[in-house]
């Protein structure tokens, strides 16, 4: 009879003791389980509050065209709200195939159902490009004191762009990300996606801000999100098949986003408008008007690429 109390006791212990092995084995788990959960969802919600308010925005077009394909969307959001911006063009419009579809007379014009033979040469092709930024950047409402042009020369093919090229672009790029940070300590840099988003090889033009921007955080010289990346070549895929890392909704600014295209598509060769933008990449300016979706992509996030996208 006075072995029960004991027996009673032990067990007691033993279930005890079973419980707080247990505990100890389950706790990080259960706190690394949590905490890898809850870092995925407060950064997006914070880089995406960071988007819909931010300081100041300041945007690297990478070339004439990408205002409107990619970026006219933020741009109309960032003007109505009164969010100050500034706007950098890099690229000095250099597109040596363009001015020979539009000047050599061996090209066929599909939707002008004719070979044009423009008396255009490589320079009136740069010139017309930037003409056709500024008329996309005034149909955005950009003051024209917040655009700025870098035109930075840019090479087309992968073999003009030598590595020494290549970093040469990288670092006046790099440059004037940390001449306005500087300026504009909270400032939100907006920037293309060049290592997510391409067409067959990146872009030099594309990829520089990102790579810029990489090792700009690497060295903590700015924080990673402090930057956003926008895809362009993402719309040569129908709405289905487009994937980026985060999206955001920004249809309320569609009627803006078409008028910016708009200015690419200009075509009155009697007044000097060639629609250049309309003819290098037309299912790019068709596509992007679809249903007011940016795709954007972060550094130094945890996102994984999808199985069914090919990352070169
Ligand atoms: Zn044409």
């Amino acid at each position: 009879m006075k072995q029960k109390p004991l027996y009673w006791r032990k067990l007691l212990f033993t279930f005890l003791g079973s419980l707080a092995v247990c505990l100890l084995i389950l706790l990080p788990i259960v706190i690394v389980y949590t905490t890898k959960n809850l870092a995925q969802p407060v950064t997006y919600a914070t880089l995406q509050a960071e988007i819909d308010r931010p300081e100041v925005s300041i945007y690297y077009i990478p070339h004439q065209d990408d205002d409107a394909i990619a970026f006219a969307l933020s741009i109309a959001h960032d003007v109505a709200n009164n969010i100050p911006i500034q706007v950098h063009l890099i690229s000095d419009g250099a597109n040596h195939d363009l001015q020979q579809n539009m000047a050599s007379g061996l090209h066929y014009c599909k939707w002008h159902n004719t070979n044009h033979s423009f008396p255009l040469d490589d320079q009136d092709i740069s010139r017309i490009r930037t003409q056709e930024f500024l008329a996309s950047m005034a149909a955005l409402n950009v003051p024209p004191d917040k655009i700025h042009l870098m035109n930075l020369h840019d090479y087309q093919t992968p073999a003009a762009w030598t590595a020494d090229l290549y970093d040469q672009l990288k670092d006046s790029v790099k440059k004037q990300i940390l001449a306005n940070h500087a300026q504009y300590p909270n400032a939100l840099h907006h920037c293309s996606s060049g290592f997510f988003d391409f067409d067959g090889p990146r872009n030099p033009v594309h990829l520089a801000c990102w790579d810029a921007a990489a090792e700009i955080t690497k060295a903590s010289l700015i924080q990673a999100d402090r930057f956003a990346f926008y895809r362009t070549y993402v719309f040569y895929q129908p709405p289905s098949h487009r994937w980026s890392q985060m999206t955001m909704n920004f249809s309320q600014f569609l009627p803006q986003h078409r008028i910016s295209v708009q200015a690419y598509q200009a075509y009155d060769p009697a007044n000097g408008q060639y629609a250049l933008g309309m003819h290098s990449v037309p299912i790019l300016m068709n596509n992007t008007i679809v249903d007011g979706i940016i795709y954007l992509d972060f550094l130094n996030n945890t996102v994984q690429v999808p199985n069914n996208v090919t990352v070169l």
